[in-house]
């Protein structure tokens, strides 16, 4: 769907997020986009219709004007349909990998490194090692039907922006992921990955190289949506060769610097043993300048008091992944002790690989429910924190004008459908909470990013190349079958940090 001249959407419940007051809830609201850009938020009255159809006549295109959410019985005061549900911003996930979806319930019950080797590197491998016959088969890059693939899930569960930390093989492939983001509508920072040290041999790569791909991709023509920084995929596989030009260049473009940090015990343990004796890896980052507001560390998993200290001073910010720290068995991070020190930290999902899907809603919730059992203590992390922690927060840690619904930010938000058993009864009073602690994630029914629909009653729309969420499930369907069949036969990877 082309994105009109003003949309307006009219909701049951309406979660704005924004300031002045974040935690304000809205019994009918509504929000106006011009083009990509929101203009009016707040709540609806008679008045409010009126006046909409008054100043845009026939331009203004009403959301979900004849669809079943029309709640029949609010009437159309004013003459604009109100859906039943709640509107509030679109998601943030500010870590994940979109080469991962491929790979979900693979080699699960192993640790990251063997983890790392056993599935994500083996595919990425596998995707360049039988392209030709892959794309034969598939009709399309199995690079891009991976990519459009995790495009598909982030929209199923209202994710509309995201920092993909594009690691391993698929750093040689730039133009692939953006292409698949710019035909999702989505919007995108892509992480370019690189590593010199403690890797699986076939991706060791020297600084000049990892640079030349960052210009590289500033040279890719007719991206509106997607921008690129600097992503050393660890700093266990990186040296000060390596991080020192590319934070470098980083301050040049005025961009983030992203990598994994502190992610699992033994590797961080041999971190501070070996590789860089006596220092963890947060100290080993500050001690060669790297750290600064503009670095993003996913992770953290590992960390103590004076890696807090530094992350503090310095500024950096912190991505937890719940889902996949739990799964692999990696650990939680002291997040309630970073919190305290000023830390901004985000909650995200990492890639379905290791998560294994991108319910980010899932994600808030099992950080604060793990915070709650440690501490025993029920009232850390509030509903009202959590949904910031994966819309304003990220946002602002992405530098992105979204995350909240306010005129002029970006026209990114989600309807989520209220109707379904698990969230009734929703009132005001328990919205924020249900969302939360009752949903299960699967209840997205709407979702708009500058200004275009995506999703629409339950369903993802074609992407703007003519796929198709049933051509682009085919093929991933039968890209993994592929890879069954070349991972039961593959010699066994090593050589990924603790995993030698
Ligand atoms: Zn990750």
């Amino acid at each position: 769907m082309e994105v009109q001249r003003y949309t307006v959407c009219r909701a049951e419940f309406l979660l704005p997020l924004s300031e002045p007051d974040r935690a304000r809830r809205i019994r009918d609201g509504y929000v106006l986009a011009e083009g990509e850009t929101i203009r009016e938020v707040g709540p609806y009255t008679p008045e409010v219709g009126r006046g909409l159809r008054d100043r845009f006549g026939s331009a203004l295109h009403v959301l979900g004007a004849d669809s079943s959410r029309v709640d029949r019985a609010a009437g159309a005061e004013g003459s604009i349909p109100r859906l039943s549900g709640v509107l509030m911003p679109a998601f943030v996930k500010a870590h994940g990998h979109d080469h991962e979806q491929p790979i979900i319930g693979v080699a699960k019950d192993e640790p990251l490194t063997s983890w790392l080797d056993h599935a994500v590197n083996l595919f990425t491998r596998f995707m360049s090692a039988e392209y030709e016959s892959l794309r034969a088969e598939l009709g399309c890059s199995p690079r891009l039907a991976a990519y459009r693939m995790a495009r598909l899930c982030d929209i199923h569960y209202g994710i509309t922006a995201s920092m993909v930390h594009h690691c391993n093989h698929n750093k040689y492939h730039l133009e692939e992921v953006a292409r698949a983001n710019e035909a999702a509508g989505t919007t995108m920072i892509v992480a370019v990955g690189g590593q010199d040290r403690h890797y699986v041999e076939d991706l060791l790569d020297r600084p000049e190289e990892a640079l030349g791909r960052l210009e590289g991709a500033l040279r890719i023509g007719g991206l509106e949506r997607t921008s690129f920084c600097p992503g050393p995929d660890q700093l266990f596989s990186n040296s000060r060769e390596m991080l020192v030009p590319l934070k470098a260049w980083a301050r040049e473009h005025d961009t983030l610097f992203h990598t994994h940090s502190s992610e699992e015990p033994k590797t961080t343990r041999w971190f501070r043993e070996e590789i860089e004796p006596g220092m963890t890896p947060v100290e080993f980052a500050e001690s060669i300048g790297i750290l600064d507001e503009q670095s993003v560390l996913a992770h953290q998993v590992h960390c103590g008091p004076r890696d807090v200290e530094i992350l503090a001073r310095t500024g950096t910010k912190v991505v937890h992944n719940p889902l996949a720290n739990t799964i692999l068995g990696s650990g939680m991070p002291p997040l309630m002790e970073m919190l305290a020190a000023g830390i901004t930290v985000a909650i995200s999902t990492d890639g379905s690989g290791s998560a294994d899907n991108q319910n980010i809603l899932a994600a808030a919730r099992l950080g604060a429910q793990y915070q709650r059992a440690l501490h025993q203590d029920a009232t850390l992390l509030p509903a009202q924190q959590l949904l910031e922690m994966i819309t304003v927060v990220p946002a602002s840690i992405l530098r992105l004008n979204q995350g909240e619904l306010a005129p002029g930010r970006q026209a990114d938000w989600v309807l989520i459908d209220l109707n379904r058993p698990n969230m009734v009864p929703t009132r005001l009073d328990n919205l924020t909470e249900n969302l939360i602690w009752a949903a299960d994630g699967s209840e997205i029914d709407t979702v708009v990013a500058r200004g275009r629909v995506l999703k629409e009653g339950g369903r993802v729309l074609a992407f703007l190349d003519g796929s198709t969420p049933e051509r682009i499930v085919a093929a991933v369907r039968k890209l993994s079958e592929r890879f069954a069949v070349y991972r039961a036969s593959a010699p066994e990877l090593k050589g990924t940090g603790a995993h030698r």
